[in-house]
Formats: structure tokens, C-alpha cells, sequence
């Protein structure tokens, strides 16, 4: 191997700099030239194509986004599409591509590999919702962004005495909302992997209320449907006054902290190594702190799971 691709596509997630920079400074150690691919498969499919070297990767690994930039692109689901991709590819000589992203980024990955181009995936998604590894790169530095958001909006809520609900992201996925609202000990979490009743969440709110909570936090994963529209119903429910804060996209932006600046740095390392050993259709992750590889075709059979214990826990805890 001696020339390799690098994209990110998809959402942004904090951290892809870091992981970009990692693929970069790894494989130019292994006397490997690296291309960066711009706007993800739509660049790819265009030829947005430059060589990086290692000052093009300098001064970028504590800022959020990425410097490759991003894109969503319909045409790289049709054949014909990845073709046009893989013809870049080769027009390049380029040899084997790291792609950086989610799932769907992944199943474009997938097709590359399908049709004999060697093709490494690395998670990075704030949602945490990839099998295959216990954490994207990302989710950690979000988590933080909607920690820091919902203990200002405690204040308010405690000084004004109402019941909050924060909708936070997570697309299908329950773990930003399942991590945030159990580090800042949210009454009540609702998550789209384990149904709710309506019912329960008034009696939990009327039962704080009557042992002289003043202030509720209700956390509402974005899979689950609108807060503004759980909001509403609480507060018919309750009589409680009640307000909503969609948290929307800070929480994708943002300097990266120290565990997902790591983390990137293990992973994208790790993938130009995969690539390097002539391994391909692979995404690299991390499974109690070692760095795994898996299938993605596998990985993406398997549905991403809510940490069980966790979500009781968190449901013991706000009793
Ligand atoms: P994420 O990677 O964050 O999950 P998307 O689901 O939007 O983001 O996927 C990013 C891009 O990956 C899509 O715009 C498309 O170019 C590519 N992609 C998604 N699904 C497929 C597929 N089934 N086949 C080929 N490419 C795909």
C-alpha cells in the first residue's frame, strides 16, 4: 500500500479532525502518501481530490467539524455512483480509503469494499449508535455540551420553579439522552429503545411534587418525537408550568475533549494499520478500552443496543 484516501462523511461529529490528523501522521510514518477527499462521497464522486502532508493536518486536532468538510450525497447510493467514485479513486492511485462517519457513511464503505476497493470505516457520530464499538467519536465531547447546557438550565428552572423538558439529539439512538440525563440526575429520561407511558412520567412528576420538589428535568431523546409536543402534554396533564428547550445543534459543534481527541487519534491510527496488514471491509472501534476491529457488514446487521443497566439505574436513581 502505498497511496491511501481519507474522507469524512455524514454528520460532523467533534473529534474527526483529530482522527483525519491521525490517518495522516500514521501512514506518512509508514511512507505512505495520503490523499484528503473533500464534501465526503460527493467530493469523492467529483474529484475533489488533494494531497496532504504533515502540516496540512497541523493546528487542527482541538477543533470541532472538519477540515475535509462534509456532505450528504444521494447519488453515492446508486451504482452507477459508486463507480464514479471508485474511478476516482484509481485515476488518484489511490490504493485503500479510510472512511470517517456514521452508519450510513459506513454502508457507502461497505459498497466500495463490495466492488473490490479496500475500504477501513471509523466511527464518528455524536449519537453512539454504531455496533461494533462502545464508543463514536464525538458522543463524549456532545455529552459534555448537553451537560453543561441543562445544569445552566436547572438554574432557571430552580428559580423559577418549572418543570423542564430538553430534547437532546441521538437520531434513533438513546445514549446521549440516557448518559446526560444520568449525569445530571434528570427526573425522568425517555429514550426510543424502551416505550414510555405517559401516565407513569405525570405520577413521577406529582409524586416529586408532592414531597416539595419545586423543578423537574425531563430528558427527551429526539428519536422518541417532538418535546415541544411532550412538553405540551405534561403540562395539560400536570398543571405544571412547563417549558421546552430543543437543544439542536450545539451539540454536534465544538472543540473536542480530551477522551474523544484520544480516542480519534487510537482509531484513525488504527485503521491505517488495518489497511496496511491488506485488511478491508473493516471498522475499527473500541471494546473495553482495546481497539477492535469487526466486519461492517456485521457490525451493521446488528442493531445498537441501550445499556440496560444503565437505563435501570437511571430509573432507580430519580425514584
Ligand atoms: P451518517 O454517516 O452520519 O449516518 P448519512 O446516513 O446521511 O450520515 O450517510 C452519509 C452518506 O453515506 C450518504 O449521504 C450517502 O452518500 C452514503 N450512504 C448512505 N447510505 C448508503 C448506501 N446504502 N449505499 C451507499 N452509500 C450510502
Amino acid at each position: 500500500m502505498k497511496r491511501i484516501g481519507v474522507l469524512t462523511s455524514g454528520g460532523d461529529s467533534p473529534g474527526m479532525n483529530a482522527a483525519i490528523r491521525a490517518v495522516v501522521r500514521k501512514a506518512i510514518y509508514h511512507d505512505i502518501e495520503v490523499y484528503g477527499i473533500y464534501q465526503g462521497y460527493s467530493g469523492l464522486i467529483n474529484g475533489q481530490i488533494e494531497k496532504l502532508e504533515l502540516g496540512s493536518v497541523g493546528d487542527i486536532i482541538h477543533r470541532g467539524g472538519t477540515m475535509l468538510h462534509t456532505a450528504r450525497c444521494e447519488e453515492f447510493k446508486t451504482l452507477e455512483g459508486q463507480k464514479k467514485g471508485i474511478e476516482q479513486l484509481n485515476k488518484f492511485g489511490i490504493e485503500g480509503l479510510v472512511v470517517i462517519g456514521g452508519d450510513g457513511s459506513f454502508q457507502g464503505a461497505r459498497k466500495l469494499t463490495e466492488h473490490g476497493f479496500p475500504t477501513i470505516g471509523v466511527p464518528g457520530t455524536i449519537d453512539n449508535d454504531i455496533s461494533g464499538t462502545d464508543y463514536t467519536i464525538g458522543f463524549d465531547t456532545a455529552l459534555n455540551t448537553v451537560i453543561d447546557a441543562i445544569d445552566k438550565i436547572r438554574d432557571t428552572a430552580t428559580s423559577h420553579e418549572r418543570t423542564y423538558v430538553v430534547e437532546v439529539m441521538g437520531r434513533d439512538a438513546g445514549d446521549l439522552a440516557l448518559w446526560s440525563g444520568l449525569a445530571d440526575g434528570a427526573e425522568t429520561i425517555l429514550v426510543p429503545e424502551v416505550e414510555y407511558n405517559m401516565d407513569d412520567v405525570v405520577s413521577r412528576l406529582k409524586r416529586g411534587a408532592d414531597r416539595g420538589k419545586k423543578h423537574s428535568i425531563i430528558i427527551v431523546a429526539e428519536g422518541i418525537g417532538s418535546g415541544v409536543d411532550i412538553g405540551n402534554e405534561i403540562e395539560e396533564k400536570t398543571g405544571f408550568e412547563t417549558r421546552v428547550t430543543v437543544l439542536g445543534h450545539i451539540q454536534r459543534g465544538g472543540s473536542p475533549t480530551a477522551a474523544d481527541r484520544v480516542l480519534a487519534s487510537r482509531l484513525g491510527a488504527k485503521a491505517v494499520e488495518l489497511l496496511i496488514d491488506g485488511q478491508e471491509g473493516k471498522m475499527v472501534g473500541i471494546e473495553k478500552n482495546i481497539l477492535v476491529a469487526h466486519d461492517i457488514a456485521d457490525a451493521l446487521s446488528r442493531e445498537h443496543q441501550i445499556d440496560a443497566e444503565m437505563y435501570k439505574l437511571s430509573q432507580e436513581l430519580s425514584i
